[in-house]
């Protein structure tokens, strides 16, 4: 996941500055940028009512010559990174994505929240394609999490409540102790009051994603989208981490990037791709039963490395 360059402005100029309806198109800004790419229809209708049906439709999706990164380490043909993806999501239910890096699974989470649009297919929120939505409604209706968490400089409470101006202070407050970021939050200078950011006090990676959790739990969308964080944190912080996302994701739509099986181990349903196509998709158990592509990457989670066919082995994560 690339930063495509946040202004550092202090964020309570940027909440009192910005028309309500730009703070809520931006709302998932404090993690990554809108392409510009995207562009909204005169006639584009607003998600009303939602109820959180995600569904992809045959989805095929390249990335633009312009936003190829220059790392010639990253291998990009130009070809589709998404091919044919099918697969749909129940309102309420939980679906992890996973598969070997480089698969596609951030990217069908961006196309969702329209950070790009699909070339085929689409992607349909309620059964409405997402290019017929106003932005506006589309990223209040749905909250994203990145991999790799971002803060503005600003306090703590106010990137809490970033895209959420009137949250009170006891919902600030609850976010933080259901984000399990109460504890470490208290032992700062000025607690909630605690400059972050670029010119404030630095916080781990752990830290920031609870952060972005209590954002999120604030923002209350119908629908999360959960980027899970690659970077290593310590055992204790990734088993605070896994409960307050366990929080948040109850009782709605989620769709979550998993590195660590043992994130999607119970979700309703596991789509795994493999080179941007669907490889296989069921429940857990079904999968391992099928002993597929997600069976050898969970060998290789849990450590039963023996019984793997090499071909798999150099391509999954460890
Ligand atoms: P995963 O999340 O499964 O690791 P991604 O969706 O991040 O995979 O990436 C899928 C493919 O798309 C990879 O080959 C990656 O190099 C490429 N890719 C990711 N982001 C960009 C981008 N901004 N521009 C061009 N190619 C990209």
């Amino acid at each position: 996941v690339r930063h495509m360059g946040w202004p550092l402005q202090n964020i309570a100029g940027v909440i009192e500055s910005y028309s309500s309806a730009t703070a809520s198109a931006e709302r998932l800004l404090g993690v990554q940028r809108v392409a510009q790419s995207v562009e909204e229809r005169d006639d584009a209708t607003e998600l009303t009512d939602v109820r959180g049906r995600v569904t992809y439709d045959d989805v095929t999706f390249a990335y633009p010559e312009s936003e190829r990164p220059d790392d010639p380490t990253v291998p990009t043909d130009g070809g589709p990174v998404v091919e044919d993806v099918t697969f749909e999501v129940e309102p309420g239910e939980t679906v992890g994505i996973v598969g070997p890096t480089g698969a596609g699974k951030s990217t069908l989470l961006k196309l969702l929240v329209r950070f790009y649009d699909v070339d085929e297919g689409a992607v349909r929120v309620d059964g409405t394609d997402v290019r017929d939505l106003t932005v506006d409604s589309l990223r209040d209706a749905v909250g994203f999490i990145s991999q790799d968490p971002f803060l503005f400089s600003g306090t703590i409470r106010e990137n809490v409540v970033y895209g959420t101006p009137d949250a009170d202070e006891e919902a600030v407050r609850e976010a933080l102790d259901r984000a399990e970021a109460t504890a470490f939050v208290e032992t700062l200078p000025d607690g909630i009051d605690t400059q972050v950011g670029e010119r404030g006090v630095k916080l781990s990676g752990g830290q920031r994603q609870r952060i972005c959790l209590a954002r999120a739990m604030v923002h209350d969308p119908e629908i999360l989208v959960l980027d899970e964080a690659t970077s290593h944190v310590d055992n204790e912080t990734e088993a605070l981490i896994q409960r307050s996302i366990e929080a948040l994701i109850e009782d709605r739509t989620t769709l979550v990037v998993a590195h660590r099986l043992s994130t999607v181990r119970d979700a309703d349903r596991i789509v795994v791709l493999d080179d941007g196509r669907v490889a296989e998709q069921g429940a857990h158990e079904d999968l391992l039963d099928r002993d597929g592509l997600y069976a050898t990457l969970w060998r290789v989670q849990v450590g039963d490395v023996q019984s793997l066919p090499s071909a798999f082995v150099d391509r999954i994560e460890r």
